[in-house]
């Protein structure tokens, strides 16, 4: 899928998952970090390919871009399996450790949460497309849904743009009306 749709993806995995669960307090630095780890986490599975928006925006990104393609093994490889989610969870939890002394208001977890949450959402959506995604690795071999691959999308096709994607934002839209009350107690209550 594109980025767009793996953005609009994360977020409205986030969003379902925020609205389902009990409410926790947070800071609002914590809502904020935890919005833009999602997105991070939206499309990190994609610095496998030399061509993502990572690489292009950087300066001399392209040659990072083929150097990280290579040690990840090709594009939609250890990016896009669940050992893959849990190298870069931990990774990040890592990382997260590190820098919370200088962001002592920002809930780590619920930030680590949110990375994974936009993760995930990117092996689903990549699972709805012709070249399936390798869940298993080291087991060899890419799976998807449906399993008969003619029946899946193409990427960057007609269908993520004009089903899937529009689709993903009805679903945002519903969540928001659906929930709207539940949305206000969020913003007002609990987040500080
Ligand atoms: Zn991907």
């Amino acid at each position: 899928m594109t980025a767009r749709t793996h953005d609009i993806a994360a977020l409205t995995a986030l969003g379902a998952v925020v609205l389902f669960e009990p409410l926790r307090i947070m800071t609002l630095s914590t809502a904020l970090a935890a919005l833009l780890a999602n997105q991070i986490g939206g499309i990190a599975p994609d610095i496998d390919q030399p061509t993502a928006p990572l690489w292009r925006n950087l300066p001399a990104g392209k040659y990072f871009g083929k150097i990280v393609d290579k040690s990840m093994g090709g594009h939609r490889f250890l990016t896009h399996s669940i050992i893959g989610v849990a190298l870069f969870g931990f990774l990040l939890h890592l990382l997260l450790v590190f820098i919370q002394p200088l962001m002592p208001h920002i809930n780590i977890g619920l930030v680590w949460w949110a990375f994974i949450i936009g993760m995930s959402s990117h092996l689903v959506m990549d699972s709805f497309t012709k070249e399936g995604v390798p869940w298993l690795l080291p087991i060899p071999g890419r799976s998807g849904f449906p399993p008969n691959k003619s029946w899946r999308i193409t990427t960057g096709g007609p269908i993520e743009s004009f089903v899937i994607f529009p689709g993903l934002l009805l679903v945002d839209v519903w969540l928001v009306v659906s929930h709207y009350s539940h949305l206000l107690v969020l913003v007002h209550n609990y987040i500080r």
